[in-house]
């Protein structure tokens, strides 16, 4: 077998007992039914959030649009059950604030209102690019960034290279895995539908080399020499879109850039599967596989409604194993903690990850950096970790800004391989937080 592509920096997670992928990673995809209510928040992604348009008395049907997209970066939401619309309320969310979500009361009978299926290659560009949004898929691996703004470049980017990212290097999480094993034939055709698309003639999907069994189920589903598998390193962030367009094109995305600016798409795989499912039978994105996983009594890959709470999800995963410390949404690198086990399924959540204190590292007091460079040398961007996190720590935001601190995409590297216990990452967001503060205020 050929080398696996890699990037310069980064950590191997894989190494260390956090790792924990082998928890879940044989569990097939398995169906998960709501409970009594869903709730279904109005913002799942980047961008403005859909407006409802629905009220407290409705009746909805499953797939049914019960939001409006809120601009052009932005989707429409639908109904993940057939039910009553009891009302919006507010639900807690990982962002710390309160968010507004469509409740609906289930009636268990999962009446469907989906659109007609349609085969892609009748439909132009364009149409599939209405379809996408219409249906409300956004970027799956985390981001939530609306697929559709994504195929609609100006017309100055030219695109020549789509990449699917099924890298899933985030330690725990196995979505993407069991998706790869179990619907390599979905994600063939969604892929080729994205191509269509975008006008693209080349797709190279990007997997680490610790799932071999994934990289051959995909080569044997692929039917065309437009499309093909590029086997990387398994390394913490692989997943990244900067870096995994490095480690297959060696293309450098310019500092505060896009993908688009060295003529790359980059879409998860969850979200190809997504537009798959739309052609082939008219579902929008009203489910997904989420990995509940971690200290729970049966680590699970669940195929689960959006609007479910993560206590339900815990639950179906056999309830906490032990005293859990902390619960992330997404991966434990760069999930976020989950304040409320009444948040919410999202369209961007990948993984339920509980924590007890087996797997967290031991409280350990900061000493003084002692510039030994690890960090310098872990980070994908190739920032100077400890001057920014010193500047930061100064109340010199505008060094730190100097520096390159917006472009830290807060992927934890730096915090992970320090041996003085320094939180690193987090210096650097509070950075990020200060500049973009001054930024808005000048506004
Ligand atoms: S890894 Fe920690 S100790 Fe080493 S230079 Fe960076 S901040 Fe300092
Ligand atoms: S958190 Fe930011 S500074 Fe630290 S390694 Fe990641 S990108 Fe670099």
């Amino acid at each position: 077998m050929r080398e696996a592509l890699t990037f310069k920096g980064g950590i191997h997670p894989l190494k260390s007992i956090h790792y924990g992928k082998s928890l879940s990673e044989k569990s097939a995809i398995q169906e998960l039914f709501a409970g009594a209510v869903v709730k279904i928040p109005l913002s799942q992604h980047i961008g403005a959030p859909g407006k409802a348009i629905v009220q407290a008395g409705d009746e909805v049907l499953m797939g049914q649009k019960i939001a409006e997209a809120g601009g052009f970066v932005s989707v429409p939401a639908h109904a993940s059950v057939s039910g009553k619309v009891l009302g919006i309320e507010k639900i807690p969310s990982v962002t710390g604030k309160p968010a507004d979500a469509v409740v609906i009361e289930n009636d268990g009978l999962y009446k469907k209102a989906y659109a007609e299926p349609v085969d892609f290659e009748t439909l132009e560009p364009g149409e599939i690019i209405d379809l996408i949004k219409e249906a409300g898929i956004v970027g799956m691996g985390g981001a939530a960034f609306p697929l559709h703004v994504k195929l609609m470049p100006p017309p100055d980017k030219k695109i020549n290279l789509l990449i699917i990212n099924a890298a899933e290097c985030e330690p725990f999480l196995t979505a993407d895995y069991r998706l790869m094993l179990e619907y390599a034939g979905r994600i063939v055709y969604g892929t080729k539908a994205i191509m269509r698309a975008l006008g693209v003639q080349k797709v190279i999907i990007g997997i680490e080399d610790n799932k071999p069994d994934a990289i051959e189920v995909m080569k044997k589903a692929i039917d065309t020499h437009a499309i093909r598998v590029a086997v990387l390193e398994s390394k913490y962030p692989q997943g990244s879109e900067k870096q995994m367009i490095d480690a297959i094109t060696g293309r450098v995305v310019p500092s505060g850039g896009l993908p688009m600016d060295v003529g790359v798409v980059v879409s998860n795989v969850g979200s190809v599967k997504a537009v798959a499912d739309r052609l082939l039978t008219g579902e929008p994105l009203i489910r997904r596989v989420v990995t509940v996983t971690g200290s729970v009594g049966k680590p699970s890959n669940f195929m689960a409604p959006i609007g479910m709470s993560v206590e339900e999800m815990i639950n179906a995963a056999g309830g906490f194993e032990g005293e859990p410390m902390k619960i992330m949404m997404g991966g434990p690198m760069m999930g976020n903690a989950v304040p409320d086990l009444a948040c919410a399924v999202t369209k961007g959540t990948s993984g339920i990850v509980v924590l007890n204190k087996s797997y967290l590292a031991k409280k350990e007091r900061e000493t003084e950096c002692i510039y030994c460079g690890k960090c310098a040398q872990a980070c994908p961007i190739h920032l100077m970790p400890m001057q920014i996190m010193a500047y930061a720590k100064l109340g010199d935001f505008d060094k730190a800004a100097e520096l390159g601190a917006l472009d830290c995409m807060s992927c934890g590297s730096c915090t992970y391989v320090c041996p003085a216990k320094k939180h690193v990452a987090q210096y650097i967001k509070l950075a990020k937080d200060e500049i973009a503060a001054k930024k808005a205020a000048k506004k």
